[in-house]
């Protein structure tokens, strides 16, 4: 058996960079290409997964995350309806073309009708997977949350046990958990550079860095992002007349990369809500005491918020607002994923209140599929340039 072993990196950003888009584009490897102490792949689906179950019984976890704007659809179509967003239909053609014939299972939420009957069409159409739905909780505020989903999680945790064939016991766990708090810990510092010197870290360059992860394991994540942090310390750059901005809509489907190059161009992205499942814990999970419990816990209690998540003490309006505040935003970019229920409905909500607090915002709406980007490019520039005017 072979493993693959990651590149050497010298610490050169452009490399780092590339190296990061090369793994955005990487297709799920084969049992025999892992890297070293893991025996398989396991897919799961956005908004979050609790990697560190994946990772203690030796499944390399994958968020898969569509297609891009690059895959044709051929099968997909004949499984679900044309108004269902671009992230489930592209997810469904990998899986239908065989891209994803290497993972042991998939793992999918309740997170929204579409994302549910995922699940089935999975369980239907690849019976050799492990094909999932992780029920998380509708109601977070009750009493009973975390114990439910401990439960849930210790049900998943024995369903991936039997198809690893690797048993994982509380001292794998735990120790799965250290090398995950280590990765929320420099992810925290990344995104402290993107609120105090947004200068020296892009939107796109730190959507790149996170988004690495859905390919390697987190203990090589966690080289990669020391490596990458330390070499954005020394950067040299300035700061340029740009507004500062935070950018929400890309807690599920994928803005194309392209979007975020042209946000890029005109503003600051100061924060932001890409790929939150990934760091949807927000602080360290206790590294002692019942692992299981612990995950499940910080899944309530130390957790961020999106517009799948339904908890009374993150209301829309409010956590949109700590993002501004905490970044000293000065303005908003509200997007949804077209035909995302969960998204547009939110993009209401938010628009709404950005109006009633006068804080500026612009509303696109984006799919993985897009390849034109002109027009986005220009409503971006005249946004910029009306946020400059009005400071000036
Ligand atoms: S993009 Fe929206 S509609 Fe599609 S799966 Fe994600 S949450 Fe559901």
């Amino acid at each position: 058996m072979t493993t693959a072993s990651p590149p050497v990196l010298s610490g050169d950003l452009d490399e780092i960079f590339e190296y990061c888009n090369s793994l955005r584009q990487a297709p799920v490897p084969a049992d025999d290409q892992l890297p070293a102490g893991f025996v398989g792949t396991i897919g799961h689906f956005p908004v979050y997964f609790p990697e560190e179950l994946a990772h203690s019984v030796g499944l390399l976890p994958m968020n898969i995350l569509g297609g891009g704007n690059k895959l044709e659809l051929k099968h997909a179509d004949a499984h679900m309806g044309s108004f269902i967003c671009s992230i489930c239909r592209s997810t469904t053609e990998m899986g239908l073309n065989g891209s994803l014939s290497t993972l042991k299972g998939f793992v999918t939420h309740p997170i929204c009708d579409a994302a549910k009957h995922l699940a089935g069409i999975w369980a239907r159409n690849f019976p050799d997977q492990l094909g999932q739905i992780l029920y998380t909780p509708q109601n977070p505020n009750s009493p009973g949350a975390a114990r439910y989903v401990a439960a849930e999680f210790q049900r998943l945790r024995a369903d991936m046990e039997k198809q690893a064939g690797v048993k994982s016991d509380d001292e794998r766990l735990a120790a799965s958990i250290r090398v995950y708090n280590e990765n929320r810990r420099l992810l925290r510092e990344m995104y402290r550079i993107r609120r105090d010197e947004p200068w020296k870290l892009s939107c796109t360059e730190s959507y790149l860095l996170l988004r690495a992860r859905t390919r390697i394991p987190c203990e090589e994540h966690n080289k990669l992002l020391e490596l990458a942090l330390a070499a954005i310390k020394a950067r040299k750059a300035s700061p340029q007349d740009k507004p500062r901005v935070v950018f929400v809509g890309g807690f599920c489907e994928q803005p194309p990369l392209e979007m975020l190059e042209a946000i890029d161009d005109n503003c600051y992205v100061v924060d932001d809500d890409l790929l939150v499942g990934l760091r949807w814990i927000v602080d360290d999970v206790p590294e002692t005491g019942d692992p299981v419990w612990a995950l499940a816990e910080s899944f309530i209690e130390r957790s961020d918020a999106s517009p799948v998540q339904h908890d009374e003490r993150k209301s829309k309006e409010q956590y949109l607002m700590d993002m501004v505040e905490k970044s000293k935003a000065e303005a908003v970019i509200v997007t949804a994923a077209k035909f995302c229920e969960p998204g547009l409905d939110e993009q209401v909500a938010w628009s709404k209140h950005l109006d009633h607090v006068h804080v500026p915002h612009l509303v696109l709406e984006f799919e993985e599929k897009m390849n034109s980007f002109e027009q986005m490019a220009m409503q971006l520039e005249t946004f910029a340039e009306s946020l400059l005017f009005t400071n000036a």
